[in-house]
């Protein structure tokens, strides 16, 4: 029994990107998530940065402290610090047995679909090995690491930490957390540097990208490059893209924020997870938007169900999966 029109009239070959900042895991979580403006308060990394005699003023974007930290060799073992600091915390912490917004996302997406992550805390990693299996789950990359996982020096295979590559019998070994923002070089770890280079893929034949509680690209460079060179891509100008921007911030201040990235202003916005096309149109989130452009009306949407027990919410995934070839 197939209905809502066919599932908008079955799968298509298109991809859709979603890039989650630290704002994703706060709707998920709550307070206790940290986003760069209370990451200082929430880690307690004030006394480290004293003790290293930083005076950083009123400054409060933990990315440019610590931008300030790593450009004075001097600092070297606070920065140090700071990461196992970062380290500790992220790793402590768990996903409820209840379904959150990162099962939701996942069991949501196709294989060909990516969800990319700025986020050090284990969420998405831990979502994503909860669900496989259940139903096909899209490709997720740490763009800039994670606790939960660690790489292979010699091939940059990934996977959890301290297991050993399949490839090359080595123990897979940390993944760098920071970079610091002026001068990110992330061609240091094979893994970063794999997962840039997917990124940049990826977001150059996106049909759709959500943005999911990202809050700063002006002062993360590579971020900003990303999202030009690859998503307004100036050499092969795009004729149409549809940009959904999941925030709690105001319409105004996120039309300033995005606009310079949706030249043909196919953006829309929403403050939460339950209306964004990918929850309203679970593993059809593209076709939600290509039916109505090609057919002229609109199409009906079959949302995700609003329960938290997980093994229902896998099961109405994997009903719509049954439609999908391969
Ligand atoms: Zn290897």
């Amino acid at each position: 029994m197939v209905t809502k029109q066919q599932l908008i009239e079955g799968p298509r070959d298109k991809c859709h990107v979603v890039l989650l900042g630290a704002g994703a895991s706060r709707a998920a979580f709550g307070k206790n998530l940290p986003v760069m403006n209370d990451f200082v308060q929430t880690l307690k990394l004030r006394p480290l940065i004293d003790e290293a005699g930083l005076d950083v003023g009123n400054e409060k974007n933990f990315e440019v402290i610590y931008d300030q930290l790593v450009c004075d060799s001097r600092h070297e073992n606070t920065a140090r610090k700071i990461e196992c600091r970062i380290r500790e915390y992220f790793s402590g912490l768990a996903l409820p047995v209840e379904a959150t917004i990162y099962d939701r996302l996942l069991v949501s997406l196709r294989p060909t679909d990516a969800v990319f992550t700025f986020n050090w805390d284990p969420f998405l990693f831990d979502a994503y090995r909860r669900n496989y299996g259940a139903v096909p789950l899209p490709g997720i990359f740490f763009l800039h690491g994670n606790v939960r996982i660690g790489a292979c020096r010699g091939c940059g295979k990934w996977g959890a930490r301290s297991v050993i590559c399949p490839n090359c019998s080595q123990m897979f070994v940390d993944v760098p957390l920071l970079y610091p923002i002026g001068k990110k070089d992330y061609s240091k770890v094979l893994y970063i540097q794999s997962v840039w280079e997917s990124a940049k893929l990826f977001f150059r034949e996106a049909f759709t990208l959500t943005i999911f509680g990202y809050g700063a690209p002006a002062s993360d460079v590579a971020a900003v490059q990303l999202l030009r060179l690859a998503w307004v891509n100036e050499e092969r100008p795009r004729t149409f893209e549809h940009i959904e921007i999941i925030d709690t911030a105001t319409q105004s201040d996120l039309y300033d924020r995005w606009s310079p990235f949706t030249p043909t202003h196919h953006c829309h916005f929403t403050t939460a997870f339950k209306n964004s096309h990918i929850a309203r149109w679970p593993r059809r989130s593209c076709e939600s938007y290509f039916y109505p452009m090609t057919q002229g009306k609109p199409c009906e949407d079959f949302p995700l169900p609003p329960t938290d027990n997980l093994a229902e919410l896998q099961r109405y995934a994997a009903d719509i999966a049954r439609h999908e070839v391969g």
